[in-house]
Parts: C-alpha cells; sequence; structure tokens
C-alpha cells in the first residue's frame, strides 16, 4: 500500500515515483480511494517539480489501464489515424478535417471532448446542428466509420475515466496549465481509442494554454515521446492562437464556417490548416503517399465536391440536418467598426474568446447548458489594413444588453497602428 502523504512530500521535495506508485496513486484516485485534496496536493507538486519521460510514460499507461481501450484498427481491418488539438479559440479544424481525410478514403473515427474554459470544443460546435447525436454506442460508432468513413462522437466514460475525474479536478485547483499532465491527459486518450497513427495541433499563443513557442515545444516533444513509447507515430504541429483561427468564433458561426471550407471557400489560415492537417494524416494513412501527393488529395477533395458529400452523410447519419440554412441563428446582430484607418497589429485570441464565452456560448459551471448561435465573426484579422468606419467584426447574440458588452470586448481586442506586425503564418513548427 502507498502512503500518499509520503508521495506527495517526495515529488514535493523533487524526488521520483516509481511506476507502482504512481499506477497505485492513479487507480486509487479513480476508485475514489484517494481524496480529491491529495489528488490536488500531488498535481501542485508536480506543477512545481515536474515528472521526468519515465514518470509520464507511468502515468500516461496508468490512466489508460484505469478504463477500457478500443481497437478501432482490427475493428475497422485497416491502419487508423486521429487527430487531436490542444484547444483554442475557433479551432473548428476536426469538422472540415474529418470530412476530407473520409472522401479521400481514409476512414477518420473520433472521440472529442467539450469546450475548457474560453476554448471552444467540438462537441458542442457539433450540437449546434439540429438533430445530431454524439453520444452513440462503441458499436454504432465502429458501425459507422465502416460503412460511411467516418464519425465523431462523445469521448465515453469507459475510455480513461482516471482522466475525467482528474481533468475535473485540476480544473478547478490551478493545475491546468502543466506540461507533463496535460501530455498524459491527451495522450492516454487518444492511444486508449486506439489510433496507430496521429496528428497533434499543439496551439500556442494568447488565446492557448501554451503561451510559448518554447512551451508548446516541451510538450510536443513529451507527447511525440509518449506515442513512440507505445508504438505508435506522433506529428505535431505547433499552430498560432495569437489570434483566433478563421474567422467564426461560436458554435454555429463555426460550423457554417467549417462547411464554406469543404467547398473551397473559407478563410486562408483557417484552410491552411486543414489542408496541412489533412495532408500529414493522409502520410500518415495506410495509402501510401507522400505529404505532397497527400496535400493535392485533400485539396481535390475541396474543389471536386467530395468532402461536402462526405460532410452530409456524415451528419445525417448521426441523425442531423446538413443544411447550413438549419443551424441556429442569433437574433441580434452588432457591428464593431474601426475608429481610424491602419493596419491590424493584433487581435487577441483570449479576449475574443472570452467574449463568445460570455455572449453564452461557454460554461462558467459544468453542467450549464450553451447558446449554440451566439458568437463573434472577425473579417479583420492581423496584417490587414483597414479604413476608417470599416466593420472589423460582427457579435452575433441573444439580446441588445449582451451584445453591447461583447462589442466593447471586441472593439478592445483589435489594436491598429501604422506599422505591419511581424508577419507570422498559422504553422510556427512541426515536431515528430
Ligand atoms: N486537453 C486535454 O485533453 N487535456 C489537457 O490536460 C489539456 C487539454
Amino acid at each position: 500500500m502507498i502512503r500518499v502523504p509520503e508521495l506527495i512530500e517526495r515529488k514535493r521535495n523533487g524526488g521520483e515515483l516509481s511506476d507502482e506508485e504512481i499506477s497505485e496513486l492513479v487507480l486509487g484516485f479513480t476508485r475514489g480511494e484517494i481524496p480529491d485534496y491529495q489528488m490536488a496536493a500531488w498535481c501542485m507538486a508536480v506543477y512545481f517539480k515536474g515528472l521526468d519521460g519515465r514518470e509520464t510514460h507511468a502515468l500516461t499507461d496508468a490512466m489508460i489501464r484505469s478504463g477500457e481501450t478500443l481497437d478501432l484498427a482490427s475493428a475497422l481491418g485497416r491502419r487508423v489515424v486521429d487527430k487531436h488539438s490542444t484547444g483554442g479559440v475557433g479551432d473548428k479544424t476536426s469538422l472540415a478535417v474529418g470530412p476530407i481525410v473520409a472522401a479521400c478514403g481514409v476512414p477518420f473515427g473520433k472521440m472529442s471532448g467539450r469546450g475548457l474554459g474560453h476554448t471552444g470544443g467540438t462537441l458542442d460546435k457539433l450540437e449546434s446542428i439540429p438533430g445530431f447525436r454524439v453520444e452513440l454506442t462503441i458499436d454504432e460508432f465502429v458501425t459507422q466509420v465502416r460503412e460511411i468513413g467516418l464519425a465523431i462522437i462523445g469521448q465515453t466514460g469507459d475510455l480513461v475515466p482516471a482522466d475525467k475525474k482528474l481533468y475535473a479536478l485540476r480544473d478547478v485547483t490551478a493545475t491546468v496549465d502543466i506540461v507533463p499532465l496535460i501530455a498524459s491527459s491527451i495522450m492516454s486518450k487518444k492511444l486508449a481509442a486506439g489510433a496507430d497513427a496521429m496528428v497533434l495541433d499543439v496551439k500556442v499563443g494568447d488565446g492557448a494554454f501554451m503561451k510559448s513557442l518554447e512551451d508548446a515545444r516541451i510538450l510536443a516533444e513529451q507527447m511525440v515521446d509518449l506515442g513512440r513509447r507505445a508504438g505508435r507515430e506522433v506529428v505535431c504541429l505547433l499552430t498560432d492562437m495569437e489570434q483566433p483561427v478563421g474567422a467564426a468564433v461560436g458554435h454555429a458561426l463555426e460550423v457554417r464556417e467549417a462547411i464554406e471550407t469543404l467547398t473551397g471557400e473559407g478563410p486562408p489560415d483557417f484552410t491552411e490548416l486543414v489542408l496541412e492537417a489533412c495532408a500529414r494524416l493522409l502520410a500518415l494513412s495506410d495509402l501510401e503517399v507522400d505529404l505532397e501527393e497527400s496535400r493535392a488529395l485533400a485539396t481535390k477533395a475541396t474543389t471536386d465536391g467530395s468532402a461536402r458529400t462526405m460532410y452530409d452523410r456524415w451528419i445525417r447519419a448521426q441523425g442531423g440536418d446538413p443544411d447550413p440554412d438549419a443551424l441556429p441563428r442569433a437574433p441580434v446582430q452588432r457591428e464593431v467598426v474601426a475608429e481610424h484607418a491602419g493596419i491590424v497589429t493584433r487581435l487577441a485570441a483570449l479576449r475574443i474568446g472570452v467574449a463568445a464565452l460570455e455572449l453564452g456560448g461557454g460554461r462558467r459551471t459544468k453542467d450549464d447548458a450553451i447558446d449554440h448561435a451566439v458568437g463573434v465573426v472577425c473579417s479583420a484579422k492581423r496584417g490587414q489594413t483597414v479604413e476608417a468606419g470599416q466593420v472589423l467584426a460582427d457579435v452575433h447574440a441573444r439580446d441588445e444588453d449582451s451584445a453591447g458588452r461583447a462589442a466593447a470586448a471586441v472593439f478592445a481586442a483589435y489594436e491598429i497602428g501604422d506599422e505591419p506586425p511581424h508577419p507570422r503564418g498559422i504553422l510556427l513548427d512541426v515536431v515528430g
């Protein structure tokens, strides 16, 4: 039997824990035998003293063993690829990547999460589609991936229950932004879901958990290492989250933008991110194509209509209405305009994310209902020249009061200057 206070003390003093100690800690916590306060104290000790590669691997492994695992590759008889983002503002990437990859003939079965804080979750976005069901049984999920080529569902409670419990605790004890805990949280879920290879989108900047490229690289390297130890291929894209991805932030607004991107009519930065992620996924798949061929295949799916056709089939298969006109619309719209001419030098992602959350698009407590129609569309992005009076963004709100507050917050998120900002594309680096 472990003595939890001794483990907390050892970690607090910079010592190491054995694999068995970590395993007992995680499994005991999951079973409810180790109380929240001890686990929270241990997480805080990890914040200050870290975990090395072996300890992070032991933690990930114990989290996987806390529940069931899924062998999607055997069920499909194919090599399976998966993607995950560390979370950002306006990040609807999976909604476009799934249909494109599936249209190229690679099965895409993904388990997604809900929004955390100011970041939106894929499941919440999908639930803005009337009738869409995110809760399929594992059998339904596997059958749909086999028959349609694409399914995105909620993480079932049977997979990695330790993460569900630990994440909820970290969320309220200031222990979310700890690299080895993020790495093990993400990788345990991806490994338990059975992907052979995965593309991880590590967001960097103001609106992300990782604020600097340096920290993002460390997280990426840890996740690549965890993948290697488990015999899986991992590629991490380090992508910009100083400003929101694309223009739309808010569930239904983002679904509309993802649909436009499927036919090549999306915003340039979002389109670039989607095509890069698709190219990397296809190159890791069993299609046996290189990166250049993968990129060409993905682009073709957005010009020949096949990605949009796949989207419609997928949404219908999960009970939803794929028509963009069926998505909810907010009753009040308010323009945010530039006071003077200049160049957009900054568009603060965090402020935009918080504005969307306060419009009702996010949760303050775990059980809050969210408003799928509200959000912000940032038509002016960093580096763009604007005239005085030009519309920078549109706020979509439930009522006039919340529209006014959000418009002020969005206005404050923009900085308009005379000098062009340092050029920064959406793809900052690739690790793995
Ligand atoms: N996303 C996760 O799934 N886990 C974390 O710890 C952070 C982001």
